[in-house]
Parts: C-alpha cells; structure tokens; sequence
C-alpha cells in the first residue's frame, strides 16, 4: 500500500503546503508592516523619507535670512546670523543694530 509512488506524492504534498505557508506569511508580514509604517509616517511619528532634500527643508525664515555673524548685546560672543539666542549666555540676539 506505501509504495514509492504514494510516498514520492505526500513528500512532495507536504513541501509544497511548507513552502505555500512560509511564502504567504512572510507577505503577509511585509504587508502588514508596510501598512504600519504608512499608519506611523501618516501620524507624524516617524520621520519622512528624506528622497526628497526639499520635502525635509524647513522654510526660510524672514526674520533670519541675514546670515552674517552677529555680535551677543550681552556678553559680546560672536554667533552666527541664523542664531536667535547667543550660544553663549543665552541672551536673545535681536535683529543686528550694532
Ligand atoms: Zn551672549
């Protein structure tokens, strides 16, 4: 009744179904974890995708396009331009009345 025939058949069954499984849940998982990963990107608490160098850069200031160093009111530490506070005393560095 087991004869090489049936034998070679239910092996073959067998490794078939293992490797059906396998295949299904491993797409499965990568199509569960894409969809959490949009969900999180979606929500903010992921970053985004830095393809883009633009989509990632934070607008211009208007207040800070002067990019020249300017000189702490306080204690006179040089800070560059784009600096808002003086990375010395922590004094707010105004619009640069010299
Ligand atoms: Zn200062």
């Amino acid at each position: 009744m087991l004869d090489v025939g049936t034998i070679y058949l239910v092996a073959t069954g067998a490794l078939l179904l293992v490797a059906l499984g396998v295949g299904v849940r491993a797409l499965v998982a990568i199509f569960r974890e894409g969809r959490e990963r949009s969900r999180r990107r979606r929500e903010g608490e992921i970053e985004r995708y830095t393809e883009d160098p633009v989509y990632d850069r934070e607008p211009p200031d208007p207040d800070a396009d002067e990019t020249a160093p300017s000189t702490c009111p306080q204690c006179g530490a040089e800070n560059d331009g784009e600096f808002t506070f003086c990375r010395e005393c922590a004094a707010p560095l105004g619009p640069a009345t010299d």
